[in-house]
């Protein structure tokens, strides 16, 4: 039997899927017996755990699932809505459905971005949003949310008739639709039960602990997809994100690095991104793009970071209107080479995709 959809290095993510649950369950059980330091640093441990999860493991699994079977997906898709404290099927759909549709775009001409989580949605005019809108704020909102998701328990936490974004997302062929729906169902009953279950081990670690963990965890994700944008050239895949290629960190993080690449080609394999940046190099490298000295969590550090975005803007609204011409994409976007400009059927313009 086939266990492994891509390759048995998943299993490296399987284990840590299951390791931060065991973690998370002894740091419940021990935390009325420790100490002072031992909590502090079980609170750092937890979220960091949480952190990691959201970012690097539920992230490359939304993208594509460890298993060949079903059920097993299903399963730890369930096990890691506990360890994010959101259902991993919904980070799927509006992550990959949305946020790699439309690439972190600028507002269109109807005043907002069609990325719900684009960094310029709640910024001014064709800004990027601050980042305390866009870190803190969105945790706030992001666990406001949850906490509503979790209350329905009347309707055993199915996607309810509002909750259109979901709706919108979830593909229209009625098989699968009805599957996707069920895995959101099933992920909510997962993390509710799993809630229940660390309350009743120490509900004081629960709400001391897990829970500030948990909403520091949602600001410092947010703080990581900022500084994956920010600065970048939306409107073309070969440079609307940020990449940093450091070694140490592209070990331990699967590659996370490698985050134009992963926009360029999100349905690849966390295991073959950098020969995606081998095979389009010569693409990648003739176009102005940001890359960063330092991991996009840590990218605040990065002070003296071109904004291409603002080099860019004429370019936008040419394209938005429909006449660009390619002498004056190649001056606007630093591309070397004669910008070719297509309409995808998403509505998006890009300059120089393939
Ligand atoms: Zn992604």
């Amino acid at each position: 039997m086939k266990i492994w959809k891509h390759t048995p290095m998943d299993a490296a993510l399987v284990a840590l899927s299951i390791g931060q649950f065991v973690v998370m369950t002894a740091l419940a059980f021990t935390w009325g017996q420790s100490s002072g330091p031992a909590r502090v640093g079980g609170f750092a441990l937890a979220t960091l755990m949480m952190t990691y999860n959201i970012i690097i493991i539920s992230h490359l699994f939304t993208h594509a699932a460890w298993f060949e079977a079903r059920w097993m997906n299903s399963a730890i898709s369930m096990l890691n809505s506990l360890n994010i404290g959101q259902s991993v099927q919904a980070y799927q759909l509006s992550h990959v459905r949305n946020h790699h549709r439309y690439n972190n775009d600028q507002k269109g001409a109807d005043g907002t971005t069609k990325d719900r989580s684009s960094t310029f949605r709640d910024g001014e005019g064709s800004e990027h949003a601050s980042l305390f809108r866009y870190a803190v704020l969105g945790a706030v909102s992001s666990v406001l949310g949850v906490g509503k998701i979790l209350s329905a328990v009347h309707r055993l936490w199915k996607v309810g008739k509002h909750e259109t974004e979901l709706l919108e997302y979830a593909t229209k062929v009625p098989e699968t639709r009805a599957r996707e729906l069920r895995q959101v169902q099933l992920d909510r009953a997962a993390h509710f039960l799993g809630l229940c279950f660390f309350l009743a081990i120490s509900w004081r670690w629960t709400l001391v602990c897990y829970l500030p963990a948990y909403i520091i965890a949602l600001a410092l994700v947010n703080v990581q997809n900022y500084y994956e944008h920010y600065g970048a050239a939306p409107g073309s895949r070969y440079t609307d994100s940020v990449s940093y290629y450091g070694r140490v960190y592209n070990l331990i993080a699967f590659n996370d690095g490698h985050h134009q690449e992963h926009h360029l080609r999100p349905q690849t394999h966390w295991s073959r991104m950098p020969a995606v940046r081998r095979e389009h190099r010569e693409k990648l490298d003739v176009r102005e793009r940001i890359i960063s000295p330092v991991p996009a969590i840590l990218g605040f550090l990065h002070r003296d970071r071109k904004l291409l975005h603002r080099l860019q803007l004429g370019c936008g609204l040419r394209l938005q209107v429909g006449c660009g011409e390619a002498a004056d994409l190649r001056l606007q976007v630093g591309c070397g080479k004669a910008a070719d400009l297509r309409q995808y059927p998403d509505g998006a313009a890009h300059v120089g995709d393939d």
